[in-house]
């Protein structure tokens, strides 16, 4: 395994493909560094003898020991541990961890590479082409990150039909030597700073639909493919800084006729598991948010109970309602996770077939759980922010700045009127109030919020999942027999009842 400083070392050597502001920059360079150092962590904490257990694995491909966000599950042990791991680091990172969109698309693709060369009859190499990537992105330690958004452009239109193909992105030539792709994923997390970036698609796909059936991974610096990158740093603090001040980037990530080798492609042109790896990403990593989740309802839950504390209102009933509406959601969304995890196996949800055998053995989350929890987690993300906004009151928002608090004219009297709760030192409660400000009133807070609503998938798309996978006609089944209504085969015509 790697350690943080040998993975800041491998990007330092990359192609310059990353675009910010209008400059092309470095992926070592000061705008990316506190997203280095918030990853950086899952090299870290796997190098510690007391995480090891949670943040390092077994590979079963070389029986090596690796780092867990390189390892592909196989017992629902392992997909307890991924929970708890990410539920950890997010607590010790206090944001997103980062690594978990390029576990949670490895797993996918090592699935449905599988499948689809079953369905080929073994016409294809997608699985072993596949397992030698991976063996490689493990035993070198590699950071994967995840595209799968497409622009899609116009909405309510499927790929096949909008008036501009790459909305999508497609294969536009098959060569001998590989196939050439076009198009461009967005809002794809920590593109900047990975190694690897895995692509696949962002939905299901009809027969006709082969071109946008594609799953490959390349280098984050391929040629080939731009990165615009956004970077969402907390505002810096000079005087007075956090424990730790977690950061992340997001890319749109531009394939301009890129040659993707074939050894490189895990899935060209199969569009059943063209839409079945498009919803096992989203499995993996709606049960990846049953780890963070959880771990920002940790801190949320810790903040909202020092902001009550510092403002001296702790002791009120509202106060205590508000802390058990955050405990509830966050150990519903872990509970959920924790039982997607006992309920896992080699089996997923294949739309009109219902749940089916799936890949090679390797273990894949209960899909209702894995959405109940993210749902809920996800949407009450604003209610959150709006109970931190209620027991902070105005403070984090006009909070003044670092240096009136050493100047000597004003520092003594802001000491004084910012305090509220005697017992609290004075710079303890500044220290909260700039943290909270962070948390709610800065441009990273606001795209924390985003991030926690419609990563993995807006929450319509996790009510298309339970709508479609549950059981409901059992549950229509048990009603009509307590309310006395008989079973019928057909429903009566009531024209002809009429007549
Ligand atoms: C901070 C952040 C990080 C992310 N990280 C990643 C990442 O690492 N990798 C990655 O691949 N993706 C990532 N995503 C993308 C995320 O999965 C998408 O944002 C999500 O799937 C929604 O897609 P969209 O943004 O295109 O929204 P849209 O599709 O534009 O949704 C907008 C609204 O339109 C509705 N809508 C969309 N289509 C239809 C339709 N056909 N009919 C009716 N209503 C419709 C939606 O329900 C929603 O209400 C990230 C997103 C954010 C915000």
């Amino acid at each position: 395994m790697r350690t943080k400083e040998q993975y800041i070392e491998g990007l330092r050597k990359m192609r310059r493909n990353l675009y910010v502001n209008g400059h092309k920059i470095d992926r070592t360079d000061e705008l990316q560094k506190p997203t280095l150092h918030t990853i950086g962590l899952t090299f870290d904490y796997a190098a510690r003898p007391e995480y090891q257990d949670l943040c390092t694995a077994t590979s079963h491909l070389t029986g090596e020991r690796i780092n867990r966000f390189t390892h592909i599950h196989h017992s629902k042990e392992d997909l307890h541990k991924k929970q708890d791991m990410t539920r950890a680091l997010c607590q010790i990172s206090g944001g997103c961890i980062q690594r978990c969109m390029g576990v949670d698309a490895a797993n996918a693709i090592y699935n449905v590479s599988y499948e689809a060369d079953r369905q080929n009859n073994g016409a294809t190499e997608y699985h072993q082409n596949f397992v030698r990537w991976l063996e490689r992105f493990q035993r070198e330690d590699l950071v994967g990150c995840c595209a799968q958004t497409d622009v899609k452009g116009d909405r309510v239109k499927r790929p096949s039909q909008q008036r501009d193909p790459d909305m999508y992105l497609r294969v536009v030539e098959r060569r001998s030597d590989g196939i050439v792709v076009r198009g461009a994923k967005v809002h794809n997390s920590e593109a900047s700073v990975a190694d690897e970036i895995l692509v696949l698609p962002t939905r299901a796909l009809l027969p006709e639909e082969r071109d946008w059936a594609v799953a490959f991974a390349i280098p984050a610096d391929w040629e080939g493919v731009k990165q615009v990158v956004s970077v969402h740093n907390l505002r810096q603090r000079e005087h007075f800084p956090r424990g730790f001040a977690p950061a992340a980037t997001d890319s749109y990530t531009i394939f301009e006729d890129a040659l993707i080798p074939w050894e490189r492609v895990f899935l060209c042109g199969e569009t059943i598991h063209g839409g079945v790896c498009a919803l096992l990403f989203a499995l993996f990593h709606r049960h990846s948010y049953s780890g963070c989740k959880p771990a920002m309802g940790d801190l949320m839950l810790g903040t909202v109970s020092l902001a009550a504390e510092y403002n001296g209102i702790h002791k009120e009933s509202h106060v205590r309602n508000k802390l058990a509406e955050i405990i509830q959601v966050a150990e519903l969304g872990y509970a959920a996770g924790f039982t997607a995890s006992e309920l896992s196996g080699p089996e997923v949800y294949i739309p009109q077939m219902g749940i089916c055998p799936y890949g090679p053995g390797s273990y894949i989350p209960n899909s209702i759980y894995s959405n109940v929890g993210r749902a809920l987690t996800g949407e009450k993300v604003f209610r959150e922010a709006e109970i931190l906004c209620d027991v902070s009151g105005g403070m984090p928002a006009t909070f003044p700045y670092e240096g009136d608090f050493l100047n000597p004219e004003t520092k003594d009297l802001l000491y004084k009127y910012i305090t509220r709760n005697p017992d609290i030192p004075p710079e303890d409660a500044a220290q909260l109030w700039r943290y909270v400000g962070d948390t709610l009133c800065s441009s990273s807070a606001g795209v924390h919020l985003f991030g926690a609503y419609h990563g993995g998938g807006s929450p319509i798309m996790e009510a298309i999942a339970m709508t479609t996978q549950y059981d409901i006609e059992s549950r229509k089944k048990m009603v009509r027999r307590l309310a006395g209504i008989p079973e019928r085969r057909h429903r009566p015509d009531p024209a002809a009842a009429k007549s």
